[in-house]
C-alpha cells in the first residue's frame, strides 16, 4: 500500500475518542496539568479538542500548542478507568497536524534534518556524533562557555546534549557475542539511534549482562532507528519506513526475544502491529515481531537471572520510565532486578512515575515547561538521600544527569543494567 493511502487512518479515531467519558480521573497523573491548571492542557481537554477537530473544527495554532504541550507520557492510561488509549490517541493528533499544517520554513527544515537525514542514517549518526565528539574532546565546548558566544536558548539546550562515546556501538552490528556458560537463549540486540554515539557502553553493558545469563546476543547490522521519536512527533510516513526494515531485519531470524535497553523505543517496537496495521504486506510481520520484543528488564526478570554477583553497597531511588511503566506496564521487573544485587538498598521516591520532563526531545522544544518537572522530580530523589539514581531509558538518564548538575547531591545516574553489569563484574563501573 502507498505510503499516501496510509495518511488517511492518521487521525485520531472515532471508537478511540468515544471511549473517554469525560470524568476527571486522569487530571492529577498528568504532568502539564499538574504544572498548569488549565483545563485544555489536561488530558480530558485533549481529548475534547481532538473530538471537536474530528467533528469539522480547524487545526488551529491553539489546537497545535495543546497538543505539542503534552509530553505523550500516558500517565492518564494508566489513570483512566475507561480503558482510553490516549498515547494512540495523541500520537494519531499530530500525525493529522503534521499532514494537515505548514510549519514555518525553518521548523520544516530543521525537522526534516533531524527525523529525515540524520536519525535513519547510519552514516550520519557517525558523522554527526564525530563533530560532536571533537567539539567536546578539544576544548572547544568549554572555550565557547567560557566567552559566552551562544545565546541564552542555544546555551541551554546544548546543556542537554548528550556525552560523545567513542568508539560508538556501530562497530558491534552485524556480529553475534556468545553465550557465557551454557547458551539457554537467542536473543537480538537493539542499540538504538543516538545511543550508538552517547550510550556506546550502556549498550555493551547491556550485551554483557545478557551473556552472563545465558544469551547468545546477535547485533543485526540491518537495524535501524526504531522510529520512537518519529511517531511522537507525528512522522509516521518515516516510522513506517524504518519499521519495515527493522522488521526486515529482525522477523526471520529465529530470536527467542528481541531486546532493548530503552523504555522509549520497546514501546514503539511493541506497537509496530498498530503502525502498520493497515500496510497488507507488512501488518502480520509486524504483529509476529512485535510478539517477542522485550524491555532488557522484562526479560531479565522473566527469566532464572544468574545470582552469581558481588555487592554492590549503594542506595539507589528508581525513576521510572513512561512508556516503560505506562506504556509497557513494566513496573516491577527493573525494582526487582535492583534488588536482587547484594548490598544494594532500593529507597523509593515519591511520584517515581510521574515524567521528569525528558519526552523524547520535548526538553529541547519546551524546556521551561521540561524543567519545571525537573525541579519537582529532584526534589523527590534529594529526599530519598539516595547515591545513585537508576533509570531505564537513555533519555530519562540524560534529563537526570541534568537535574544533578542544577540541583542534585552529587548523586550518580545509571541504568539498571549496569549497575547489574558492576555486580558481576565485581564492582568494576561500565
Ligand atoms: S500523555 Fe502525559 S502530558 Fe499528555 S495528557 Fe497524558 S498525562 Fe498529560
Ligand atoms: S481519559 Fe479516562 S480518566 Fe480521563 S476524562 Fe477521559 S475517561 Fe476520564
Amino acid at each position: 500500500m502507498a505510503a499516501s493511502d496510509l495518511i488517511a487512518f492518521d487521525k485520531p479515531q472515532q471508537a478511540d475518542l468515544d471511549r473517554c467519558v469525560h470524568c476527571w480521573l486522569c487530571l492529577n497523573a498528568c504532568p502539564t496539568y499538574r504544572e498548569l491548571h488549565v483545563e485544555m492542557d489536561s488530558p480530558r481537554g485533549r481529548i475534547y479538542q481532538m473530538v471537536q477537530v474530528s467533528s469539522g473544527a480547524p487545526v488551529s495554532q491553539s489546537y497545535i500548542e495543546h497538543i505539542e504541550l503534552c509530553l505523550a507520557c500516558r500517565g492518564c492510561e494508566t489513570a483512566c478507568p475507561s480503558g482510553v488509549e490516549y498515547g494512540r490517541l495523541v500520537e494519531a493528533a499530530r500525525a493529522e497536524i503534521e499532514n494537515r499544517v505548514k510549519r514555518p520554513w525553518l521548523v520544516r527544515r530543521l525537522r526534516s534534518l533531524v527525523f529525515r537525514w540524520l536519525l535513519p542514517s547510519r552514516m550520519n549518526l557517525e558523522i554527526a556524533g564525530a563533530l560532536l565528539f571533537l567539539f567536546q574532546a578539544s576544548g572547544l565546548k568549554r572555550l565557547v562557555a567560557m566567552l559566552g558566544f551562544l545565546p541564552a536558548r542555544l546555551r541551554e539546550v546544548e546543556s542537554l546534549a548528550p556525552e560523545i562515546e567513542i568508539p560508538f556501538f556501530f562497530g558491534y552490528y552485524g556480529k553475534t557475542l556468545p553465550a557465557e556458560g551454557a547458551k539457554r537463549y537467542r536473543v537480538a540486540f537493539l542499540g538504538g539511534c543516538i545511543a550508538n554515539v552517547s550510550f556506546a557502553r550502556l549498550n555493551e553493558a547491556t550485551v554483557r549482562v545478557l551473556q552472563k545469563n545465558g544469551c547468545e546476543v546477535a547485533i543485526p547490522d540491518g537495524q535501524n532507528c526504531c522510529g520512537a521519536l518519529h511517531v511522537h512527533a507525528g512522522i509516521r510516513d518515516e516510522a513506517r519506513k524504518l519499521a519495515r526494515r527493522n522488521i526486515d531485519a529482525l522477523v526471520d531470524g529465529g530470536f527467542d526475544a528481541i531486546i532493548t535497553n530503552a523504555g522509549g523505543c520497546g514501546s514503539t517496537l511493541k506497537e509496530y502491529g498498530e503502525l502498520l496495521e493497515h500496510d497488507p504486506d507488512y501488518r502480520e510481520k509486524a504483529q509476529r515481531s512485535s510478539a517477542v520484543v522485550k524491555d532488557v528488564n522484562e526479560f531479565l526478570a522473566s527469566i532464572e537471572l544468574n545470582r552469581d554477583m558481588r555487592p554492590v553497597p549503594v542506595t539507589v531511588t528508581y525513576q521510572d520510565s513512561c512508556h516503560l511503566a505506562h506504556g509497557q506496564k513494566v513496573r516491577s521487573a527493573p525494582r526487582e532486578l535492583l534488588r536482587a544485587v547484594p548490598g544494594l538498598e532500593l529507597r523509593e521516591m515519591q511520584l517515581s512515575d510521574l515524567c521528569c520532563g525528558s519526552a523524547g526531545i520535548y526538553n529541547v522544544v519546551h524546556t521551561g515547561m521540561s524543567m519545571s518537572l525537573l525541579r519537582k522530580k529532584m526534589d523527590s530523589v534529594n529526599a530519598t538521600g539516595a547515591s545513585v539514581i537508576a533509570a531505564a531509558n537513555p533519555g530519562c538518564m540524560l534529563q537526570l544527569r541534568a537535574g544533578v548538575r542544577r540541583l542534585g547531591h552529587g548523586q550518580r545516574v545509571a541504568h539498571v543494567v549496569e549497575i547489574l553489569d558492576e555486580a558481576y563484574r565485581g564492582g568494576q563501573r561500565t
